[in-house]
Protein backbone atom coordinates (compact mmCIF):
# COMPACT_ATOMS: atom_id res chain seq x y z
CA UNK A 1 0.00 0.00 0.00
CA UNK A 2 1.25 3.73 -0.71
CA UNK A 3 1.70 5.32 2.22
CA UNK A 4 1.05 8.91 0.45
CA UNK A 5 -2.15 7.69 -0.24
CA UNK A 6 -5.17 7.28 2.13
CA UNK A 7 -7.51 4.05 1.22
CA UNK A 8 -10.28 4.78 -0.84
CA UNK A 9 -12.98 1.61 -0.39
CA UNK A 10 -15.13 0.59 -3.16
CA UNK A 11 -18.49 1.58 -0.79
CA UNK A 12 -18.92 2.99 2.11
CA UNK A 13 -22.38 3.67 3.76
CA UNK A 14 -23.36 7.05 4.31
CA UNK A 15 -25.42 7.23 7.68
CA UNK A 16 -25.50 10.86 7.85
CA UNK A 17 -29.64 11.27 8.81
CA UNK A 18 -31.87 9.56 11.82
CA UNK A 19 -30.34 6.33 11.83
CA UNK A 20 -29.02 6.77 15.63
CA UNK A 21 -31.84 8.67 16.56
CA UNK A 22 -34.62 5.63 15.33
CA UNK A 23 -31.83 2.68 16.21
CA UNK A 24 -31.45 4.56 19.47
CA UNK A 25 -35.64 4.60 20.31
CA UNK A 26 -35.68 0.79 19.52
CA UNK A 27 -32.93 0.25 22.28
CA UNK A 28 -34.86 2.53 24.72
CA UNK A 29 -38.50 1.33 24.13
CA UNK A 30 -37.15 -2.55 24.00
CA UNK A 31 -37.87 -3.21 20.25
CA UNK A 32 -35.33 -5.09 18.57
CA UNK A 33 -36.46 -7.84 17.10
CA UNK A 34 -39.44 -7.91 14.08
CA UNK A 35 -42.52 -6.45 16.12
CA UNK A 36 -42.17 -3.09 16.53
CA UNK A 37 -43.71 -0.10 14.17
CA UNK A 38 -40.41 0.54 11.97
CA UNK A 39 -40.68 -2.85 10.10
CA UNK A 40 -44.48 -2.01 8.84
CA UNK A 41 -43.91 1.70 8.37
CA UNK A 42 -40.54 0.94 6.02
CA UNK A 43 -42.55 -1.80 4.22
CA UNK A 44 -44.89 0.63 3.32
CA UNK A 45 -42.45 3.38 3.04
CA UNK A 46 -40.57 1.27 0.76
CA UNK A 47 -43.04 -0.30 -1.50
CA UNK A 48 -45.11 3.42 -1.76
CA UNK A 49 -41.73 4.71 -3.37
CA UNK A 50 -41.42 1.76 -6.33
CA UNK A 51 -45.30 2.32 -6.86
CA UNK A 52 -45.94 -1.00 -5.27
CA UNK A 53 -49.01 -1.87 -3.24
CA UNK A 54 -47.04 -4.36 -0.63
CA UNK A 55 -43.48 -4.93 0.64
CA UNK A 56 -42.33 -8.17 2.52
CA UNK A 57 -39.25 -7.19 4.45
CA UNK A 58 -36.59 -9.92 5.10
CA UNK A 59 -33.04 -10.21 6.80
CA UNK A 60 -31.08 -9.70 3.43
CA UNK A 61 -31.85 -9.82 0.06
CA UNK A 62 -30.73 -13.40 -0.80
CA UNK A 63 -33.64 -14.99 1.73
CA UNK A 64 -35.99 -12.16 -0.64
CA UNK A 65 -35.18 -14.38 -3.26
CA UNK A 66 -35.62 -17.63 -2.00
CA UNK A 67 -38.99 -16.33 0.08
CA UNK A 68 -40.20 -15.04 -3.41
CA UNK A 69 -39.64 -18.38 -5.04
CA UNK A 70 -41.03 -20.09 -2.56
CA UNK A 71 -44.28 -17.47 -2.11
CA UNK A 72 -44.42 -18.58 -6.25
CA UNK A 73 -44.72 -22.61 -5.23
CA UNK A 74 -41.42 -22.88 -7.38
CA UNK A 75 -39.55 -26.06 -6.91
CA UNK A 76 -37.96 -29.50 -8.80
CA UNK A 77 -38.61 -29.15 -12.57
CA UNK A 78 -39.13 -25.67 -12.67
CA UNK A 79 -37.42 -23.04 -14.75
CA UNK A 80 -36.18 -19.60 -13.86
CA UNK A 81 -34.19 -17.76 -16.94
CA UNK A 82 -31.88 -15.74 -15.92
CA UNK A 83 -28.88 -13.22 -16.90
CA UNK A 84 -25.66 -15.46 -16.61
CA UNK A 85 -23.74 -12.25 -15.19
CA UNK A 86 -25.44 -11.44 -12.12
CA UNK A 87 -24.29 -11.99 -8.56
CA UNK A 88 -24.31 -15.27 -7.29
CA UNK A 89 -27.63 -14.74 -4.92
CA UNK A 90 -29.68 -14.25 -7.86
CA UNK A 91 -29.57 -17.75 -9.00
CA UNK A 92 -29.30 -19.20 -5.36
CA UNK A 93 -32.53 -17.54 -4.46
CA UNK A 94 -34.16 -19.94 -6.90
CA UNK A 95 -31.95 -22.85 -6.22
CA UNK A 96 -32.64 -23.46 -2.52
CA UNK A 97 -36.40 -24.49 -3.56
CA UNK A 98 -35.35 -26.71 -5.92
CA UNK A 99 -35.67 -24.93 -9.18
CA UNK A 100 -33.02 -24.31 -11.92
CA UNK A 101 -32.19 -21.18 -13.35
CA UNK A 102 -31.64 -20.63 -16.74
CA UNK A 103 -28.71 -18.90 -17.79
CA UNK A 104 -28.99 -16.29 -21.01
CA UNK A 105 -26.67 -14.03 -22.38
CA UNK A 106 -26.38 -9.84 -21.66
CA UNK A 107 -26.62 -7.06 -23.55
CA UNK A 108 -23.15 -5.58 -24.67
CA UNK A 109 -24.68 -1.88 -24.21
CA UNK A 110 -26.49 -2.42 -20.83
CA UNK A 111 -24.91 -5.16 -19.51
CA UNK A 112 -28.16 -6.73 -18.87
CA UNK A 113 -30.47 -9.92 -19.64
CA UNK A 114 -30.42 -9.78 -23.66
CA UNK A 115 -34.21 -9.94 -24.71
CA UNK A 116 -33.07 -11.66 -28.06
CA UNK A 117 -32.28 -14.34 -26.22
CA UNK A 118 -34.71 -15.46 -24.14
CA UNK A 119 -37.23 -16.89 -26.44
CA UNK A 120 -34.50 -19.32 -27.26
CA UNK A 121 -34.40 -20.39 -23.43
CA UNK A 122 -38.20 -21.51 -22.90
CA UNK A 123 -38.94 -24.70 -22.63
CA UNK A 124 -42.51 -26.12 -21.14
CA UNK A 125 -41.03 -26.00 -17.72
CA UNK A 126 -40.12 -22.30 -17.84
CA UNK A 127 -42.08 -20.54 -14.82
CA UNK A 128 -40.58 -16.97 -14.98
CA UNK A 129 -38.01 -14.42 -16.38
CA UNK A 130 -36.24 -12.89 -13.67
CA UNK A 131 -34.29 -9.72 -15.11
CA UNK A 132 -31.17 -8.09 -12.74
CA UNK A 133 -30.58 -4.23 -13.07
CA UNK A 134 -27.13 -4.65 -13.33
CA UNK A 135 -24.80 -2.35 -11.24
CA UNK A 136 -27.81 0.40 -11.33
CA UNK A 137 -28.74 0.13 -14.89
CA UNK A 138 -31.98 -0.82 -15.73
CA UNK A 139 -32.95 -4.07 -17.62
CA UNK A 140 -35.06 -3.32 -21.21
CA UNK A 141 -38.53 -4.62 -19.99
CA UNK A 142 -40.86 -3.97 -22.33
CA UNK A 143 -39.07 -6.94 -24.52
CA UNK A 144 -39.41 -8.86 -21.43
CA UNK A 145 -42.75 -7.96 -20.98
CA UNK A 146 -44.47 -8.84 -24.31
CA UNK A 147 -42.08 -12.21 -23.57
CA UNK A 148 -43.21 -13.10 -20.82
CA UNK A 149 -47.49 -12.29 -21.71
CA UNK A 150 -46.91 -14.35 -25.29
CA UNK A 151 -45.69 -17.28 -23.47
CA UNK A 152 -47.69 -17.30 -20.00
CA UNK A 153 -44.44 -17.00 -17.71
CA UNK A 154 -43.99 -14.66 -14.51
CA UNK A 155 -42.17 -11.76 -15.12
CA UNK A 156 -39.91 -10.96 -12.09
CA UNK A 157 -36.93 -8.43 -11.03
CA UNK A 158 -33.80 -8.46 -8.84
CA UNK A 159 -33.50 -5.11 -8.37
CA UNK A 160 -31.22 -5.41 -5.46
CA UNK A 161 -28.88 -2.93 -7.10
CA UNK A 162 -30.64 -0.43 -8.65
CA UNK A 163 -32.77 1.46 -6.00
CA UNK A 164 -34.78 4.51 -7.39
CA UNK A 165 -33.01 3.80 -10.87
CA UNK A 166 -36.05 4.38 -13.63
CA UNK A 167 -37.10 2.69 -16.87
CA UNK A 168 -39.45 5.14 -19.23
CA UNK A 169 -40.02 7.28 -15.93
CA UNK A 170 -41.17 4.51 -13.93
CA UNK A 171 -39.22 3.08 -11.46
CA UNK A 172 -37.56 -0.46 -10.73
CA UNK A 173 -39.42 -2.80 -8.25
CA UNK A 174 -42.91 -1.50 -10.01
CA UNK A 175 -42.03 -2.55 -13.34
CA UNK A 176 -43.07 -6.50 -13.03
CA UNK A 177 -45.19 -8.89 -11.06
CA UNK A 178 -42.84 -8.80 -8.22
CA UNK A 179 -39.69 -8.00 -7.44
CA UNK A 180 -37.02 -8.47 -4.65
CA UNK A 181 -34.17 -5.48 -3.60
CA UNK A 182 -31.23 -6.08 -0.88
CA UNK A 183 -29.88 -3.41 2.01
CA UNK A 184 -26.56 -4.72 2.27
CA UNK A 185 -24.17 -2.25 3.84
CA UNK A 186 -22.80 -0.97 0.76
CA UNK A 187 -25.96 -1.03 -1.44
CA UNK A 188 -28.15 2.46 -2.74
CA UNK A 189 -29.46 2.63 1.21
CA UNK A 190 -28.79 -0.39 3.72
CA UNK A 191 -30.64 -1.42 6.48
CA UNK A 192 -26.98 -3.25 7.57
CA UNK A 193 -28.19 -6.68 6.37
CA UNK A 194 -31.70 -6.83 4.69
CA UNK A 195 -34.10 -7.37 1.97
CA UNK A 196 -38.11 -7.12 0.67
CA UNK A 197 -40.18 -8.50 -1.60
CA UNK A 198 -41.94 -5.56 -3.61
CA UNK A 199 -45.27 -6.53 -5.42
CA UNK A 200 -49.22 -5.16 -6.19
CA UNK A 201 -50.29 -8.85 -5.73
CA UNK A 202 -51.72 -8.85 -2.07
CA UNK A 203 -52.28 -12.77 -1.98
CA UNK A 204 -48.27 -13.00 -2.31
CA UNK A 205 -47.24 -10.31 -0.05
CA UNK A 206 -49.76 -12.58 2.68
CA UNK A 207 -48.33 -15.55 1.68
CA UNK A 208 -44.72 -13.82 1.93
CA UNK A 209 -45.84 -12.84 5.04
CA UNK A 210 -47.02 -16.24 6.30
CA UNK A 211 -44.01 -18.21 5.24
CA UNK A 212 -41.13 -15.89 6.51
CA UNK A 213 -43.12 -16.37 10.04
CA UNK A 214 -42.78 -19.44 10.20
CA UNK A 215 -45.72 -20.46 8.57
CA UNK A 216 -47.51 -19.00 11.27
CA UNK A 217 -51.70 -17.50 10.99
CA UNK A 218 -51.49 -14.24 13.58
CA UNK A 219 -54.37 -15.43 15.48
CA UNK A 220 -52.73 -18.88 16.39
CA UNK A 221 -49.01 -18.36 17.87
CA UNK A 222 -47.81 -22.23 17.38
CA UNK A 223 -50.31 -23.58 14.97
CA UNK A 224 -48.17 -24.25 11.89
CA UNK A 225 -49.35 -26.09 8.90
CA UNK A 226 -46.10 -26.16 6.70
CA UNK A 227 -42.33 -26.01 6.84
CA UNK A 228 -41.69 -22.40 6.54
CA UNK A 229 -38.74 -19.86 7.23
CA UNK A 230 -37.91 -17.31 9.82
CA UNK A 231 -36.33 -14.33 7.44
CA UNK A 232 -37.90 -11.50 9.19
CA UNK A 233 -36.47 -8.06 8.91
CA UNK A 234 -35.38 -6.49 12.91
CA UNK A 235 -37.11 -3.37 14.08
CA UNK A 236 -33.23 -2.02 14.36
CA UNK A 237 -33.03 -2.84 10.58
CA UNK A 238 -36.38 -0.93 9.53
CA UNK A 239 -35.48 1.68 11.66
CA UNK A 240 -31.84 2.00 9.56
CA UNK A 241 -33.88 1.82 6.35
CA UNK A 242 -36.40 4.36 7.36
CA UNK A 243 -33.42 7.03 8.27
CA UNK A 244 -31.85 6.03 4.80
CA UNK A 245 -35.23 6.28 2.61
CA UNK A 246 -36.03 9.80 4.01
CA UNK A 247 -32.57 10.62 2.29
CA UNK A 248 -32.70 8.49 -0.87
CA UNK A 249 -32.73 11.25 -3.12
CA UNK A 250 -29.91 12.88 -1.95
CA UNK A 251 -28.08 9.69 -1.80
CA UNK A 252 -29.02 8.64 -5.48
CA UNK A 253 -28.13 12.50 -6.69
CA UNK A 254 -24.89 11.86 -5.05
CA UNK A 255 -24.20 8.85 -7.14
CA UNK A 256 -25.28 10.68 -10.29
CA UNK A 257 -22.94 13.58 -9.75
CA UNK A 258 -20.45 11.22 -8.94
CA UNK A 259 -20.79 9.56 -12.11
CA UNK A 260 -20.79 13.07 -14.30
CA UNK A 261 -17.59 13.81 -12.64
CA UNK A 262 -15.92 10.31 -13.70
CA UNK A 263 -17.65 10.55 -17.05
CA UNK A 264 -16.05 13.76 -17.64
CA UNK A 265 -12.76 12.99 -16.64
CA UNK A 266 -12.69 9.43 -18.16
CA UNK A 267 -14.50 10.70 -21.54
CA UNK A 268 -11.10 10.79 -23.34
CA UNK A 269 -9.38 7.74 -22.62
CA UNK A 270 -9.19 5.64 -25.30
CA UNK A 271 -9.66 1.80 -24.20
CA UNK A 272 -11.84 2.33 -21.50
CA UNK A 273 -15.79 1.91 -22.09
CA UNK A 274 -17.64 4.07 -19.90
CA UNK A 275 -21.12 2.76 -17.93
CA UNK A 276 -24.44 2.38 -19.86
CA UNK A 277 -26.96 5.21 -20.29
CA UNK A 278 -29.82 3.97 -22.40
CA UNK A 279 -32.27 6.56 -23.68
CA UNK A 280 -34.88 4.82 -22.16
CA UNK A 281 -33.11 4.95 -18.60
CA UNK A 282 -32.11 6.49 -15.34
CA UNK A 283 -29.07 4.96 -14.32
CA UNK A 284 -28.22 4.95 -10.68
CA UNK A 285 -25.07 4.08 -10.47
CA UNK A 286 -24.61 1.95 -7.88
CA UNK A 287 -21.19 0.90 -9.00
CA UNK A 288 -19.51 3.53 -11.05
CA UNK A 289 -17.98 0.79 -13.49
CA UNK A 290 -15.91 0.79 -16.72
CA UNK A 291 -14.62 -2.21 -19.08
CA UNK A 292 -11.02 -2.10 -19.88
CA UNK A 293 -10.70 -2.86 -23.62
CA UNK A 294 -7.44 -4.02 -25.76
CA UNK A 295 -6.49 -0.19 -26.85
CA UNK A 296 -6.22 0.53 -23.14
CA UNK A 297 -2.63 -1.67 -22.96
CA UNK A 298 -3.39 -2.96 -19.41
CA UNK A 299 -5.16 -5.66 -18.58
CA UNK A 300 -8.16 -5.62 -15.87
CA UNK A 301 -6.43 -7.54 -13.39
CA UNK A 302 -2.88 -5.73 -14.26
CA UNK A 303 -5.15 -2.44 -13.27
CA UNK A 304 -6.98 -3.45 -10.02
CA UNK A 305 -3.23 -4.43 -9.13
CA UNK A 306 -2.02 -0.72 -10.18
CA UNK A 307 -4.81 0.86 -8.58
CA UNK A 308 -4.36 -0.79 -5.64
CA UNK A 309 -0.54 0.02 -5.21
CA UNK A 310 -1.77 3.95 -5.05
CA UNK A 311 -4.47 2.85 -2.22
CA UNK A 312 -7.78 2.83 -4.59
CA UNK A 313 -9.83 -0.01 -4.07
CA UNK A 314 -11.30 -2.20 -6.66
CA UNK A 315 -13.57 -5.25 -7.35
CA UNK A 316 -14.08 -7.22 -10.64
CA UNK A 317 -16.92 -8.21 -12.19
CA UNK A 318 -19.35 -10.96 -11.37
CA UNK A 319 -17.92 -14.14 -12.49
CA UNK A 320 -20.66 -15.23 -14.59
CA UNK A 321 -23.32 -17.40 -12.61
CA UNK A 322 -23.31 -19.97 -15.13
CA UNK A 323 -19.75 -20.46 -15.02
CA UNK A 324 -19.17 -21.47 -11.17
CA UNK A 325 -19.21 -24.66 -10.51
CA UNK A 326 -22.40 -25.41 -9.31
CA UNK A 327 -23.99 -24.02 -12.09
CA UNK A 328 -21.54 -25.05 -15.20
CA UNK A 329 -22.94 -27.03 -17.49
CA UNK A 330 -20.03 -26.03 -20.39
CA UNK A 331 -22.77 -23.50 -21.14
CA UNK A 332 -21.19 -20.40 -23.53
CA UNK A 333 -22.42 -17.10 -23.18
CA UNK A 334 -19.96 -15.22 -24.56
CA UNK A 335 -20.80 -11.24 -23.96
CA UNK A 336 -21.37 -12.28 -20.89
CA UNK A 337 -18.19 -13.93 -20.35
CA UNK A 338 -16.06 -10.96 -21.80
CA UNK A 339 -17.56 -8.32 -19.79
CA UNK A 340 -17.54 -10.01 -16.68
CA UNK A 341 -13.98 -10.58 -17.85
CA UNK A 342 -12.54 -6.94 -18.51
CA UNK A 343 -15.37 -4.92 -16.29
CA UNK A 344 -14.16 -2.81 -13.25
CA UNK A 345 -15.91 -1.20 -10.66
CA UNK A 346 -14.34 1.51 -9.43
CA UNK A 347 -14.82 3.33 -5.84
CA UNK A 348 -18.70 4.48 -6.03
CA UNK A 349 -20.00 4.49 -2.52
CA UNK A 350 -22.08 8.27 -1.25
CA UNK A 351 -18.98 9.35 0.41
CA UNK A 352 -16.92 9.49 -2.37
CA UNK A 353 -15.41 13.07 -2.56
CA UNK A 354 -14.70 15.04 -5.74
CA UNK A 355 -11.01 15.26 -4.79
CA UNK A 356 -11.02 11.35 -4.41
CA UNK A 357 -12.59 11.41 -8.17
CA UNK A 358 -9.95 13.49 -9.40
CA UNK A 359 -6.73 11.52 -7.67
CA UNK A 360 -8.58 8.08 -8.92
CA UNK A 361 -8.86 9.38 -12.68
CA UNK A 362 -5.77 11.13 -12.94
CA UNK A 363 -4.23 7.84 -11.60
CA UNK A 364 -5.83 5.81 -14.43
CA UNK A 365 -4.99 8.65 -16.88
CA UNK A 366 -1.27 8.31 -15.99
CA UNK A 367 -1.04 4.69 -16.50
CA UNK A 368 -1.46 4.93 -20.44
CA UNK A 369 1.87 6.78 -21.03
C1 LIG B 1 -26.74 -7.74 -3.28
C2 LIG B 1 -27.49 -8.58 -4.25
C3 LIG B 1 -28.45 -9.53 -3.85
C4 LIG B 1 -28.81 -9.85 -2.43
O1 LIG B 1 -27.74 -9.87 -1.60
P1 LIG B 1 -27.75 -9.87 -0.01
O2 LIG B 1 -26.32 -9.63 0.27
O3 LIG B 1 -28.20 -11.23 0.42
O4 LIG B 1 -28.65 -8.80 0.53
C5 LIG B 1 -29.16 -10.19 -4.83
N1 LIG B 1 -28.93 -9.96 -6.14
C6 LIG B 1 -28.02 -9.07 -6.57
C7 LIG B 1 -27.88 -8.84 -8.03
C8 LIG B 1 -27.24 -8.36 -5.64
O5 LIG B 1 -26.33 -7.50 -6.07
Amino acid sequence: MNQQHPFIPVAEPLLAGNELKYVTECVQSGWVSSLGKYVRDFEQQFAAYCDAQYGVATFNGTVAIHLLAATLNLGPGDEVIMPGLTYVASANGIRYTGATPVFVDSERDTWNIDPATVEAAITPRTKAIMAVHLYGHPADMAPLRDIADRHGLLLLEDAAEAHGARYRGQRVGGLSDAAIFSFYGNKIITTGEGGIIVTNNREWAERAFFLENQGRYNDNPYWHPEVAFNYRMTNIQAAIGLAQLEKIDDLLAIRRNNAAHYNRRLADIPGLTLPPQAGWAENVYWMYSVIVEDEFGLGRDELRDRLRAAGIDTRPFFYPVHTLPMYNTGQSLPVAEDLGRRGINLPSGATLTPEQIDYICDTLSNFRF
